[in-house]
């Protein structure tokens, strides 16, 4: 590949104290808070040369430039210095729906082109992770002559953020353990971050609401599977382990046929995720309590998806009840959730939605009468921004801040490209 950074100069590259200031300057130039000399003078309390030089570095490493001209308050108007957002290159990817959705972004996060393709994960990674890759190899083209800066990949199951690396997850199989983060590193050579896919949906949501530095998030999945992400104070809450937010075995019910993937009875998901209503409802089918699904389920061989759907739209009354209780069960649950961690905005998103208020509504009912008046007060429940590509939002959106953290810029900054540090870079908890 290519690089487009203007042509550097032949200087030896900063080191030490110096790519310190040059990674203070480019944090603030980045985030908007300061970018004409004067204010970087002031933000850093560094004397007029020290900025100059450090800029010209910046520049020469392709990070910065030269913007336009700022009108000061009182003096002569400032030129600003640009961050180059266009340096590098963001791949994120993420699973929905039966498909891989992928995007390439700058490095503000800002997405250039997008991609998506048939891939179940269910397949495993030696099947799976190819494909991922054909789609960010396709966008590559679509975008050329930018170096890739870092990768997030996000997955359906508990994943350990520290190794990018999945732990048991209940019917995935191949992904246990698997290095999915060497297997694109080997690839591409630069950082690669794997989270959980509601992590990442989280962010995303969190990132495109307004105004979002201000408040907390809770995104919640119901779709085939049950999850959730929490973003407080700006940042994921991941744990531990990184196992925070898996509410999906939350245990709602004693009923003793509920039985659940991971090996228990009663867990939320037994009841309201895809695959348990279509448990559910396949055995009302069988037992005939409705005729409408008993049909579906002779013609068409199962009740999921499409069929659930349908017997939705008809408004079949076995199949409106067992809904009704799914969003109910979810919605208290969730209530739980919300009266521990307060966000501020609550969002739900999921193939639970589609087609239907049902679901959405009686989640939202649920959660208002469960949850204490203090935490309720402010709160905003909405559906979705997006089903299928918010999860690339966010990780686009983890992979600056991953590049762009201040220990993280000192120790690729020098070099002007995180491609040769991404190992180092990886490793900074
Ligand atoms: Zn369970």
């Amino acid at each position: 590949m290519t690089n487009t950074s203007p042509d550097r100069r032949d200087t030896t590259p900063p080191s030490g104290r110096d790519v310190l200031l040059l990674a203070q300057i480019v944090d603030l130039v980045r985030t908007g808070v300061a970018n004409t000399r004067p204010d970087l003078e002031q933000a850093t309390g560094l004397g007029r040369t020290v900025v100059n030089e450090r800029l010209r570095e910046g520049m020469d490493l392709g990070i910065l430039e030269e913007g336009g001209t700022a009108q000061a308050e009182r003096g002569r108007p400032s030129r600003t210095v640009r961050f180059r957002a266009e340096a590098g290159l963001i791949l994120s990817a993420g699973f929905a729906d039966n498909s891989v959705w992928a995007s390439a972004s700058d490095l503000e996060g800002v997405s250039l082109a997008r991609t998506s393709a048939d891939a179940d994960v269910l397949d495993g990674p030696d099947v799976v992770l190819p494909i991922v890759d054909a789609q960010f190899r396709a966008l590559l083209k679509r975008v050329r002559g930018r170096d890739v800066w870092g990768l997030a990949l996000g997955l359906p199951g508990p994943v350990d953020f520290a190794s990018g690396r999945m732990v048991a997850p209940p019917i995935m199989h191949g992904w246990d353990g698997f290095d999915v983060r060497g297997w694109f590193r080997n690839r591409y050579e630069a950082p690669v971050w794997v989270d959980n896919d509601d992590n990442l949906r989280a962010f995303g949501e969190w990132a495109i609401d307004q105004p979002h530095d201000v408040r907390d998030l809770l995104y919640v999945e119901i779709g085939e599977g049950i999850g959730s992400g929490l973003v407080t104070g700006g940042r994921l809450h991941r744990g531990d382990t990184g196992a925070a937010g898996d509410i999906g075995h939350f245990r709602v019910t004693d009923d003793p046929t509920a039985l659940c993937r991971c090996g228990r009875t009663g867990c939320l998901a037994a009841v309201a995720s895809g695959w348990g209503l279509a448990r559910i409802l396949t055995a009302a089918a069988e037992r005939g309590d409705s005729p409408l699904l008993a049909e579906l389920l002779q013609r068409e061989g199962r009740i999921a998806g499409h069929e659930l759907a349908a017997a939705i739209a008809a408004e079949d009354p076995v199949t409106m009840a067992a809904v009704r209780r799914a969003a109910h069960l979810a919605g208290l649950t969730v209530a739980g959730v919300v009266n521990f961690a307060n966000p501020g905005t609550l969002v739900l998103g999921g193939s639970a939605l589609r087609g239907t208020d049902l679901f959405f509504d009686t989640f939202k009912a649920a959660v208002l009468e469960q949850t204490i008046e203090l935490a309720a007060q402010h709160l905003v429940i909405r559906p979705s921004s997006d089903e299928f590509e918010i999860g690339t939002v966010g990780g686009a959106l983890l992979v600056v801040r991953r590049l762009f953290r201040l220990d993280a810029l000192q120790l690729w900054l020098g070099a002007g490209t995180p491609i040769g540090s991404a190992v180092r870079i990886q490793q900074l908890v």
